[in-house]
């Protein structure tokens, strides 16, 4: 005989009374664990009206924040071809297309065309959901194309990192693109047209090492997490211990590692700033007539 009886049932799971709160109707800041309608932190550009702390966003997302309006996608359709036919816990072909269902893109980067408060600029951003953002070699193409584009109509580029590095899947193919895209910037840079580097959570590996440091300004968000090994393989190497806010925007900003850290809320309007200060969104002068206009000449009237 039971020592306890159950005298009555236990409750149903009702099914006419759905919960009142939906699926992905709030989250829980990580910065300050306060309950957040989701809505609210997307009119706030996702960042947490209390503690300002940055979510990930993708990258759609982020060129709709950065362009004024509508922009011109370039090499949609650029798919990897599995160069190395490679298969770690699963076959690479099967991961490429289980991210495209997800993410909605074909590669981890999009890059686009349109203006930044008026000024008529390049961006690629990319994109941390498709195998942790990482550069194999259509991300390399992409961008590579994007920066060539760039010097063929005098436009300048932004490159918006989120990035777990090199993808391995593509072995030694993908680090090339780190010499290619590092190119690409050397013939930009002799062409006088400005690049803006802007590291977001987590900028790591193969992008830190390569284009994500060159900007002409390198922006950070703040407390986005940058670096090129992670801190634990740092710490298992040297046998110390990594001291506080390490390989953090803040922390890198004050080492000199890079220019500035500024809150998604303000970026577009520091981009810009700092855009038309480096002379872009005037009308598009050939190199070759700026030189010439730079020759003395001699006055032909007096003002
Ligand atoms: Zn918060």
């Amino acid at each position: 005989m039971p020592w306890f009886k159950k005298t009555r049932k236990p409750m149903a799971a009702s099914k006419e009374k759905p919960s009142r709160v939906p699926e992905g109707l709030v989250v829980k800041c990580p910065g300050c664990s306060q309950i957040l309608y989701n809505k609210d932190l997307a009119t706030n550009l996702n960042v947490c009206p209390k503690c300002a702390h940055h979510f990930r966003i993708g990258a759609t997302e982020r060129l709709r924040m950065l362009f004024d309006r509508a922009w011109t996608e370039y090499d949609k359709d650029l798919v990897s071809t599995d160069p190395l036919a490679f298969t770690d816990t699963k076959p690479y072909k099967a991961r490429l297309k289980a991210s495209i269902e997800t993410t909605g893109v074909k590669d981890a980067v999009i890059v686009g065309s349109g203006t930044i408060e008026g000024i008529p600029a390049i961006v690629a951003s990319m994109e941390y959901g498709f195998i942790g953002g990482s550069m194999g070699v259509v991300v390399g193409e992409k961008i590579t194309r994007a920066i060539e584009r760039a010097i063929d109509t005098r436009m300048p580029v932004v490159i918006v990192c989120c990035s777990g590095g090199a993808r391995m899947m593509e072995g030694a193919r993908s680090l090339m693109q780190m010499a290619k895209i590092c190119g690409a910037l050397a013939r930009l840079d002799r062409e006088r047209l400005p690049y803006i580097a802007v590291l977001t959570d987590p900028t790591t590996g193969g992008v830190t090492a390569s284009f994500a440091m060159l900007g002409d300004l390198n922006i950070a968000e703040p407390k986005a997490q940058i670096g090129f090994a992670g801190p634990r393989v740092i710490e298992q190497t040297i046998r110390q211990k990594l001291p506080e806010g390490f390989q953090r925007s803040e922390f890198l900003l004050e080492k000199g590692m890079i220019d500035l850290v500024v809150d998604r809320r303000e970026l577009k309007g520091v981009i810009a700033r700092a855009l038309r200060f480096m002379g872009a969104g005037r009308a598009a002068v050939p190199v070759a007539a700026v030189a010439q206009a730079a020759a003395p000449v001699a006055p032909a009237s007096q003002a």
